[in-house]
């Protein structure tokens, strides 16, 4: 019974996407435990110090790194009690799984997907937040209307080989529903997606979307110029951090 499968979640919450090419619809976010990198450079999530070369450091380990594992049919309950969920994914509400990395439990998002149609005639408008080093199966692909995929550069602190998977990155090059999110801390980070990732065709320009590297808004307003900068030169596509302006280095919002 699928109903009795279970998944590992950290947190879920009903918001606004804040990031992207969908920054600013309504949506359930779903954010799976664990994730297979560690930007900021492995040991960061210990004494948030950065290490390897990162420029950044990701802003949600403390909430990833733990979680509970739910049967689909108590985190559905949960989620209804707490977010009206299903009546929210039938309205429209975008469901956003995200994590960690969310691929790392691909098969329960699936069993997932079938449950909610299963037993909940809901087929949910359905984006996906990966970290583009996974190739998803075509259960899960056939899915997903949004591959939002956010491949890391060295500004990362994560080794080469951890971080590219060019199998990953032609898959998801080769979709049509692939938006690339990029995170730039400085300006010589273009010139390394340029050297990088499109030169050897594992992202298209078109699918490019930069966005500052930012955990505050002190620091956003700071950035958001120089990744305009960028984008204008080169005709980029730019988003900002939504929710960092609005609620500034709040999480679960
Ligand atoms: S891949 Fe994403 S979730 Fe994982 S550590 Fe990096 S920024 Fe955080």
């Amino acid at each position: 019974m699928k109903k009795d499968q279970k998944i590992a979640v950290s947190e879920f919450f009903y918001s606004l996407q804040g990031e992207g090419r969908t920054m600013g619809i309504p949506a359930v976010f779903l954010r799976l435990t664990g994730c297979n990198l560690m930007c900021g450079g492995y040991g960061v999530e210990k004494d948030g110090i950065l290490r390897d070369g990162a420029t950044w450091v990701c802003d949600t380990i403390a909430v990833w790194i733990k979680g509970t594992t739910y049967t689909f049919e108590d985190l559905t309950e949960l989620m209804n009690q707490k977010i009206d969920f299903i009546n929210l994914l039938k309205k429209g509400v975008h469901l956003v799984i995200t994590g960690g990395e969310p691929l790392l439990q691909q098969n329960r998002i699936v069993a997932y997907l079938e449950y909610l149609e299963t037993e909940h005639a809901c087929r949910p408008i359905l984006e996906i937040e990966t970290n583009a080093t996974i190739v998803p199966s075509n259960e899960l692909d056939e899915r997903v209307h949004y591959w939002n995929t956010s491949p890391k550069l060295k500004n990362s602190g994560m080794p080469e080989n951890v971080r590219i998977n060019k199998d990953a990155l032609h898959f998801f090059a080769d979709n049509d529903r692939t938006m690339s999110k990029f995170v730039i801390a400085d300006k010589s980070d273009w010139l390394e997606i340029s050297t990088d990732f499109i030169e050897k065709g594992l992202v298209k320009k078109e699918q490019i979307v930069l966005m500052p590297a930012a955990d505050s808004l002190e620091l956003l307003l700071l950035q958001n110029k120089l990744v305009a900068e960028i984008c204008i030169a080169n005709q980029l596509r730019m988003c900002t951090r939504l929710h960092v302006e609005i609620w500034n280095q709040l999480t679960g919002v």
